[in-house]
């Protein structure tokens, strides 16, 4: 039965690499910032932004989360992140979204400075993932690589199939592995056939939201599966794939919880702490 790879685990060993360097930072006198924007009080985002919080302050992050007021105003909110654009403290910036109806959230993705954009939507970093460059990479899709590479899984020549193409998970995961010389493959809501395409992936990426999408019926032997989906059923918190029967065929298989989710955030730190160094001129 399959290796499970244990996001949450590899979080932690990466966390305490990061606190070390964040005082290694703080001796240079660079005190890396996270600056996290909430608009409302949606309970599923306030726990995010809450999360995301605490894991920069554990590493000895100065964060600070701003609680905006649902009636904030797309002008008012603009405003807000040209300061923070402008603040020499301020080395990451994140807006949570999704935001309220009369705000456009692609308007305050573009407003963020992108040499601040710590979570890597800003259409400049989207453009230079796509054309192979350095930039700060979304952290799920990040998050995911890392998984793969502290796996010692090759990436070179495997054919990877993704379910999903959002502008979050799907598509930017895609092209990191791209980039790394995979064969891709994406899937999504109007894919015929799509057992067709599961069964012929080395690796499988799940990332359609949907409970039960994937199960063992729907892979080959040795199939590398990352269940990137969260979903809530009967108050349990549940991946897209049906774990039982996948890891009976799978070669690896990341749980939910405790898989990639742990990832996403860490990533989030290690963009935050790459911002500072970069602004700072700091090798
Ligand atoms: P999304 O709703 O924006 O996109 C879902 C994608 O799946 C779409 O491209 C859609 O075409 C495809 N899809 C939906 N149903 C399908 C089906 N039946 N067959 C094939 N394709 C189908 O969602 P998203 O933001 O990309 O997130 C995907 C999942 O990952 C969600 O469950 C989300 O909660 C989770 N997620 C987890 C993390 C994490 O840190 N663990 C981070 C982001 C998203």
């Amino acid at each position: 039965s399959a290796e499970v790879i244990y996001g949450k685990q590899l979080a932690e060993e990466l966390r305490q690499e990061m606190k070390k360097e964040v005082s290694e930072l703080h001796k240079h006198n660079i005190h890396p910032k996270l600056v996290v924007v909430i608009i409302g009080q949606d309970p599923a985002s306030m726990s995010y932004v809450k999360g995301k919080q605490r894991a920069s302050e554990k590493i000895g992050l100065d964060s600070e989360l701003m609680e905006l007021p649902e009636s904030t105003s797309e002008k008012e909110l603009l405003d807000l992140i040209d300061q923070l654009n402008q603040d020499q403290t301020v080395h990451g910036i994140l807006v949570q979204l999704p935001l309220p109806n009369h705000i456009e959230d692609q308007k305050v993705i573009e407003a963020i400075n992108p040499e601040k954009d710590v979570d890597g939507f800003h259409p400049i970093n989207v453009g230079r993932l796509l054309t192979g460059q350095e930039t700060f990479y979304p952290c799920t899709p990040y998050g995911i690589m890392v998984m793969l590479k502290r796996a010692n899984i090759t990436i070179e020549g495997k054919h990877v199939v993704i379910i999903g193409r959002s502008n979050l998970v799907g598509k930017p995961v895609g092209q990191l592995l791209l980039n790394e010389n995979a064969t891709v493959t994406h899937c999504h809501s109007r894919t015929k056939n799509l057992r067709d395409h599961t069964k012929q992936a080395d690796i499988l990426i799940v990332a359609a939201g949907k409970a039960g999408l994937i199960s063992g019926d729907d892979i080959e032997e040795g199939t590398i599966v990352i269940d990137v989906g969260v979903n809530r059923v009967d108050g349990k918190l549940t991946g897209d794939v049906d774990f039982e029967s996948a890891s009976e065929k799978a070669s690896h298989i990341t749980p939910v919880p405790k898989g990639v989710g742990p990832m996403t955030i860490t990533m989030l730190l290690h963009n935050t702490i790459k911002a500072a160094k970069r602004i700072h001129n700091h090798q």
